[in-house]
């Protein structure tokens, strides 16, 4: 039996909600403190014109994350959800090319992905079949340490997980940068694009990300890929629901002010309102620049790891489409021409130019209910650098014009746009309170990058700990529910 504790969680995010169930199943009295109306954080969603849509994340891997969050409610809490319901794919994306004539789709069936590729651009299917294993095998090496343990905890280099691979150190790519990596490994241009998109998984330029990023492809090409019943939306109001299942306190349009300390250990949080909740515990699962800015002023703030080039941001809109469009599925990938250029691009002007790479997420594929009877609910992003000083809305304007061309270009035809709501590195900012927009924290275009993350338990305030996007392990929901689970062990070898 654990001493049961006060804990304040600051965010609602993916982050924080999983560190609320976790820590309310081990019987603490967990309150969450979120400044929007609702709980989700990136993961919110609107509804315009009769189409639904996930406003944020659109892709989802490693469901068991979420199962094995399920499995810590006991089965006789009253109002414990039904498990997370979520259904498995059998492609990932349709990728389009301007001078290709059918879309390459992404079989989760590596065997049959790999003769399609052979088939169409004669690139041998063991070749790119030793890619996918070689990528498996990275994931399976460096997860235990780089993705389920602190980085910060001596006790993480003393592991059975860390001596793994430190024997086996010589298997990972670890020279140059993932483009590379893929070029040299794969020797065809398009199958090198395929493969090097994958480094903007975590909001990142494949052509300055190390080559390590090969881990990625191993989420959706050997895991799998997987769609939530409902929609995005579904895993917040999951978690939400675990969490209330529990006993958690949420107090939404409740923005934490300050966090609370004295002698070098939290007491608790004050809010906007000025009601202060004690706490033994504080996890803070907003953005780490306003955590340290706003919540926490009168601590020295690690400057070094707040200066790290924040990972890209996008601009999106949401467009009710009338019209369906057979060879679009859930998610859709339509090229640039020129990669390279393009990522040169975003990080001198902040924009893709003129040939953006398109990414179209159509849920309505998956759940007719999410559109009118012959429409689609369209989510096209585009990658562009987190800075909303350069989004005004001329700027968003001119890469409107630009993707509709590029649309047309590579599928024929405009879109027939009924509705429209857009989302911009300034929006993200205000909604989501990510410093400058970013999606992912900080960037990993650096091989130090995984080392800068900010740690997850602070080492100037006993008490106090970090979850979500902005600190290790890093952004997207997977990561999300990694750092989460981080939290909990070490507030617990803490108690
Ligand atoms: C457009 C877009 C597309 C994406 N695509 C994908 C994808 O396909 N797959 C994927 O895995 N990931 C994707 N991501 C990234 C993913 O959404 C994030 O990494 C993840 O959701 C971040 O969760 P988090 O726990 O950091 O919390 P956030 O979602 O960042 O939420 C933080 C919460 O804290 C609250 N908050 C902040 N300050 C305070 C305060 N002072 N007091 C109280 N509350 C506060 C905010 O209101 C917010 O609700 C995408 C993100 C965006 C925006």
């Amino acid at each position: 039996m654990i001493e049961p504790r006060d804990v304040v969680v600051v965010g609602a995010g993916v982050g924080g909600l999983a560190t609320a169930v976790r820590m309310a199943a081990r019987g603490h009295r967990v309150t969450v403190l979120e400044a929007a109306s609702t709980v989700g954080g990136k993961l919110a969603e609107h509804v315009d014109a009769g189409h639904r849509f996930d406003r944020g994340p659109s892709l989802f891997t490693m469901p068991e994350l979420m199962e094995e969050l399920d499995g810590l409610v006991p089965s006789d809490v009253p109002n414990r959800p039904r498990p997370f319901a979520y259904r498995t794919l059998d492609r990932s994306t349709h990728y389009f090319w301007e001078d290709e004539e059918d879309p390459l789709v992404a079989w989760t069936d590596s065997e049959r992905f790999a003769r399609d590729v052979e088939a169409r651009w004669g690139v041998p299917a063991r070749r790119l079949l030793r890619h996918l294993r070689t990528s498996r095998d990275a994931f399976e090496l460096t997860r235990g340490v780089f993705l389920e343990r602190s980085l910060h905890e001596s006790s993480t280099y003393r592991s059975s997980a860390a001596w793994r691979l430190l024997a086996r150190v010589w298997s990972l790519p670890l020279l140059g940068t993932l483009d590379r990596h893929n070029r040299r490994r794969l020797g065809h241009p398009k199958l090198t694009q395929f493969f090097n998109r994958y480094a903007t998984y975590n909001g990142s330029d494949p052509h300055r990300a190390p080559a390590m990023m090969h881990v990625i492809p191993h989420l959706e090409h050997g895991i799998g890929t997987f769609f939530p019943e409902g929609g995005m939306r579904a895993i917040p109001r999951h978690l939400e629901a675990l969490a209330t299942s529990l006993g958690v306190r949420f107090l939404t349009d409740t923005a934490a002010e300050r966090i609370l300390h004295t002698e070098g250990r939290v007491t608790g949080v004050r809010d906007a309102h000025g009601e202060v909740h004690p706490a033994h515990l504080v996890v803070s699962n907003a953005d780490l620049h306003p955590t340290y800015r706003r919540l926490l002023p009168d601590l020295d703030a690690p400057e070094h790891i707040l200066t790290q080039e924040r990972s890209t941001s996008g601009v999106i809109f949401y467009w009710g489409v009338r019209g369906t469009h057979p060879q679009l599925s859930l998610h859709n990938i339509l090229f640039s021409k020129d990669y390279a250029d393009e990522f040169r691009r975003i990080q001198n002007e902040g924009s893709p130019g003129a040939d953006p790479t398109v990414y179209i997420n159509i849920t309505s594929k998956e759940l007719p209910q999410d559109a009118p009877e012959g429409h689609e609910n369209w989510f096209v992003l585009m990658n562009v650098e987190a800075n909303p000083e350069k989004w005004d809305k001329d700027a968003v304007a001119t890469l409107r014009e630009d993707v509709l061309a590029k649309i047309e270009r590579t599928l024929g035809e405009r879109p027939n746009i009924v509705c429209e709501q857009v989302l911009d590195p300034g929006t993200i900012e205000s909604m989501t309170g990510s410093w400058r927009g970013a999606l992912y924290g900080a960037s990993s275009n650096s091989k130090a990058a995984a080392f800068l993350r900010h740690r997850n338990r602070s080492v100037d305030l006993d008490g106090l700990y970090f979850c979500g996007g902005s600190v290790h392990p890093g952004g997207g929901i997977p990561l999300c529910l990694l750092g989460a689970r981080i939290v909990d062990e070490l507030a617990h070898q803490d108690a």
